[in-house]
């Protein structure tokens, strides 16, 4: 379809009989940077508007004009503006080149080659830009042409309307003048006629002679008159005769701006074609343009795999090197050993002579002994660096293949980039139809997977059975799995919280967040929850009822569980209704019922039950805090024997304070076997031997267990920090790591939360002083200050929170000159007693104010509004208030515990690289050190303002995502199956 898409036409310019009016339109049209596409550009020139004269028109001859534009030189198109206004060409042009189709589809998508991918897809991908933009731009821009034609055209009616009308009453007076010819004829005709008469009386008078001379007198000055009047009229007929050449000659004009207007019209047509034509390319681009980026996403995580194993194969290469090191060490101590057996034989020889000689062989005895065990030791290392060499070379090559194959498959398959709401509706309803018994279990399995990796053709399916009744639609999709493999990995979470469904604190954020992040890597995610009577129900889409009841064991009986399904945010999530008659979830409440142990012991069962009577075959199952620690042993004692024993399991304690300890009988409700694992090595309390510990339960028997920051899990293998957990995670430390949590850079984004007034960003930090504002009137606060800084704090009020530092905070920023809010709620009644105390001595306060409630939309706010954001942790996991705060702006005041120490670096500690440094902290969790902190942010704040912003713009910068993060979950998980793979494989022979 190469070619020109049209011509237009946009200059007229009458002159003599209309009155001229010009404007110049200067119409660009911008060039598509991909060799493949053509420029695209039209020329518009000089218009001129017109006003009608009531009288003669007399077309002038209509100069034709154009301002050309070049394509694709828009710096050159300025310069030439000018020129091209008293350009004149016969025609009007407008010369669109457009882009190759025949080429431009596979062009569009080149082939990744193993080197240069990553340049070409980007350079393709500009271009694919730049095309989108400037095709949008031409779009723009022909619509105004074409909006201007349409005005042009207009105009002209109205003025052919006019001419319409001067032609009719010239038509008229044509026709008078018509007529007054014919008088005239007949007025000729009548004067021959009188001539003829006077000629015959004339030659009778002559005949008759003088007789008659008097009677011949009065015919000739009759005669006279009439010729007289008979000149007029020719004179007369004469310039009518004119006139009517004239109002042909008009006419033949008239007629031929007929044609013109004719033409216009026209071209018109031909340039909404054009745009028409343009608008579909735009859309083709555009589709391209997301399936480049979609390729790019692809390359770029193929190369960080590729990267990732590039480094596996350099510390493997370097652990080789090191292994010859001590190879060649290994030889020189050989070599030694050899010289001091040789000196050994020589002192041998001189032993009896002397005391003093025995005294040094025993020593060189000694030192043989040492270096033999040394020798040992090295061999061993050695042996071990080989063999790790060896597993990681092994391991390099399986992965590269797997990435190979995946590339592969990934070249063949046709991704559709479809918002994850609707890959996950198909989850859940593939999921519905094995659970209703609909399909079968692998078909189950084939569609899950084609799903999870978008694969087109369920999108294709789906579309194509939009309108057909279920049956016609199972029946298509079942089509659908007579091939694909799956290469992604199937995460299950068992969970407590999600936010914003059911969120108490920072477990529900993590596992939105971390599940979202993982979505994205491409793996598929499900997360198994309880129907809180409580939850955020509007943030469920599509939540129903599925058609069958898991039954499930709990104190010696079976107990039915609806099971609903809906997506949140995008992910697919099961929601398990216990129709116990203790109604376990209908408590108004997630936690801090006297039941909890028998509420989540019963739905960690319940889980697995789903899992099992489903068929599902997850690699990981990923279990949080003790709530659902249960899920570990259930698994391997129960489960894992019954046939649901693909998956490794994950454990993430979130804080090790809450354990979950509970007699051995109670723990028993679920159905674990408590003789078996009341041992020290298993679950038993290690303070209490009375009592079992979920937790440390969870440890023991989960493949990875994690814990949120570095520092924290580093905390917690001591006595002080391990809150009686140290010596079993020291004897688990192997598989258990700490990992920083990161937040939900899309739900915590002031540029984009619709909780705030004002949305801003780092580079327009405006937003935030309005927010302030905002906050401070929605609050009662004294808005007279705007340089008043704003402390916030939101925060469960628990002891681990630091209560008292929060208490001091309250007043120390009165007294610094400056506003405190809090939000927070607590569980404990005797924290919530006092700080209602306070609420209700500051209730009227113009600096102080207190709000002891959960509210999600009231945190955005504040988060916006605080100019500093204290969090005096006594111990802090991880914490994810700093985290949040700095993306709003807000410096955070921060003892130095746990993940806070991960994330949080004094802006005047000089051991820690500057570009780190983004707050205030504290060591010692006392009234003084805090202070310490506190009052030197204040001076910060109030003497170097300037300062101050470029801290709040350096700490709204900083990268929290989840990406790095779930990049190290999705590494512990990969290694876990392929451990698992490898272990099986072995077993098998
Ligand atoms: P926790 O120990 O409670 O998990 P984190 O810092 O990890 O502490 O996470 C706390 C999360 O809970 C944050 O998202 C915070 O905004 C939110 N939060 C805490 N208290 C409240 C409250 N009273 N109202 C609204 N959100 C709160």
């Amino acid at each position: 379809m190469a070619g020109k898409l049209s011509t237009c036409f946009l200059s007229h310019q009458w002159s003599c009989c209309t009155v001229l009016d010009c404007k110049h339109l200067n119409v660009r049209f911008y060039s598509l940077p991909s060799p493949r596409f053509a420029t695209v550009s039209c020329k518009i020139r000089q218009r001129n508007s017109r006003r009608p004269q009531a009288k003669k028109i007399i077309p002038a001859q209509i100069p034709q004009n154009d301002n050309l534009m070049t394509p694709g030189n828009e710096n050159s198109d300025s310069e030439n503006e000018d020129d091209f206004s008293h350009q004149s060409t016969s025609d009007e042009v407008v010369a669109i080149q457009r882009f190759d189709d025949k080429n431009s589809s596979s062009k569009l998508i080149p082939s990744i080659g193993a080197d240069k991918v990553g340049e070409v897809t980007t350079v393709n991908l500009q271009d694919v830009i730049g095309m989108i933009r400037n095709a949008e731009k031409n779009i723009h821009i022909l619509n105004q042409a074409r909006i201007n034609a349409i005005e042009d055209l207009e105009t002209i009616l109205s003025e052919k309307e006019v001419l319409q009308r001067e032609i009719n009453n010239l038509e008229m007076r044509l026709a008078e003048t018509d007529a007054r010819i014919r008088v005239a004829a007949q007025d000729k005709i009548h004067v021959e006629l009188l001539q003829d008469h006077l000629e015959k009386l004339q030659s009778e008078m002559s005949n008759n002679g003088a007789h008659d001379a008097v009677v011949l007198r009065s015919p000739d000055r009759q005669t006279r008159a009439l010729s007289e009047e008979l000149n007029s009229l020719r004179n007369e007929n004469m310039s009518l005769q004119n006139d009517l050449n004239t109002l042909k000659e008009q006419l033949r004009d008239v007629k031929r701006t007929d044609e013109r207007v004719e033409m216009l019209e026209n071209e018109r047509t031909v340039l909404e074609l054009s745009i028409k034509e343009l608008e579909y390319k735009l859309t083709v681009s555009q589709q391209d343009g997301v399936q480049l980026s979609t390729l790019r996403s692809e390359c770029e995580t193929l190369w960080n795999k590729v990267e990732h194993l590039q480094g596996l194969l350099d510390k493997s290469t370097s652990q080789a090197d090191q292994a010859i090191l001590v190879l060649q060490q290994n030889q020189e101590l050989r070599k030694k050993v050899e010289r001091l057996e040789e000196s050994l034989e020589d002192a041998n020889i001189y032993k009896l002579s002397s005391e003093k000689l025995q005294q040094y062989n025993d020593l060189m005895q000694q030192k043989i002994k040492l270096l033999d065990e040394r020798l040992e030791r090295s061999d061993a290392e050695i042996h071990s660096y080989v063999q790790l060499y060896q597993d990681s070379v092994k391991e390099f090559q399986e992965t590269l293949d797997n990435l190979k194959e995946e590339s592969k498959k990934k070249a063949s398959g046709k991704q559709v980039d479809m918002p994850w709401e609707f890959w996950s509706r198909l989850l859940l309803m593939f999921d519905a139809w094995f659970l209703e018994k609909k399909i079968h279990g692998d078909e189950a399995k084939l569609l899950r997977e084609m799903t999870w990796k978008k694969d087109g053709r369920i999108h294709d399916v789906y579309i194509e059975c939009k309108e057909k009744n279920e049956r016609e639609i199972i029946a298509a999709f079942r089509r659908l799995t007579s091939s694909s493999s799956g290469s992604g990995l199937h995460v299950v979470h068992i969970a407590a919280e999600m936010a914003p469904v059911a969120k108490v604190g920072g477990l529900g954020d993590v596992l939105s967040a971390l599940s979202k992040a993982l979505q994205k890597k491409g793996h598929l995610v499900e997360i198994i929850l309880p129907k809180y009577d409580c939850m955020q129900y509007e943030s469920i889409q599509n939540l129903r009822v599925l058609d069958l009841a898991v039954e499930s064991y709990f104190d010696g009986h079976l107990f039915k569980n609806k099971i609903w399904i809906g997506t949140v945010e995008g992910l697919p999530v099961y929601f398990i209704e216990p129709l116990h008659p203790a109604k376990f979830f209908w408590r108004g409440k997630t936690y801090g019922e006297p039941d909890d142990l028998k509420r989540f012991s019963f739905f960690s069962r319940a889980a697995l039950e789903l899992l099992h009577q489903s068929g599902k075959k997850p690699d990981i199952i990923h279990c949080h805090d003790w709530q659902t620690a249960f899920v570990a042993p259930l698994y391997w004692d129960l489960y894992a024997p019954k046939g649901l024993n693909s998956a490794r399991i994950c454990f993430t304690c979130h804080n090790f304070e809450y354990q979950g300890t509970a007699s051995a009988s109670e723990i028993a409700s679920c159905g674990l076997d408590i003789h078996h694992l009341n041992r020290p090595d298993r679950m038993q309390d290690n303070s209490s031997h009375d009592r079992l510990n979920p937790v440390k339960g969870a440890i023991v028997f989960s493949n990875i267990v994690t814990t949120v920051s570095p520092t924290y899990a580093q905390e917690v293998r001591t006595s002080q920090g391990g809150q009686g957990l140290h010596a079993t995670l020291n004897a688990h430390s192997q598989k258990f790591v700490g990992i920083l949590n990161g937040i939900d850079t899309d739900s915590w984004n002031p540029a984009t939360d619709t909780y705030l007034s004002f949305q801003y960003n780092s580079s327009d930090l405006e937003g935030k002083s309005e927010n302030k504002n905002a906050l401070r009137r929605h609050l009662g606060l004294s808005l007279s200050d705007s340089r008043r800084p704003l402390v916030g704090c939101i925060t469960r009020l628990v002891p681990q929170k630091g209560v008292h530092l929060i208490r001091h905070a309250i007043y120390r920023a009165l007294e610094l000159g400056g506003q405190f809010v809090l939000l927070g709620s607590s569980p404990v009644p005797n924290i919530h007693r006092e700080f209602e105390e306070i609420a209700k001595k500051f209730q009227t306060h113009e600096h102080i104010r207190l709000i002891l409630k959960y509210d999600e939309a009231l945190s955005h706010s504040i988060y916006a509004a605080s100019d500093m954001f204290i969090i005096p942790s006594i111990f802090e996991p991880c914490g994810l208030t700093q985290m949040i705060a700095m993306r709003y702006g807000a410096i955070p005041v921060a003892r130095k515990t746990g993940g806070l120490n991960d994330s949080v670096f004094d802006v005047d500690d000089d051991t820690i690289p500057i570009q780190l440094r983004n707050g205030f902290t504290f060591v010692t969790p006392d009234e003084h050190a805090f202070n310490g902190a506190f009052d030197r942010a204040f001076k910060y704040y109030k003497n170097d303002s300037e300062g101050w912003e470029e801290l709040m713009k350096k700490v709204m910068n900083i990268d929290f995502s989840w990406d790095t993060s779930a990049s190290q979950y999705e590494e512990l998980y990969l290694q876990s199956v392929s451990k698992a793979k490898a272990a099986r494989r072995a077993a098998a022979g």
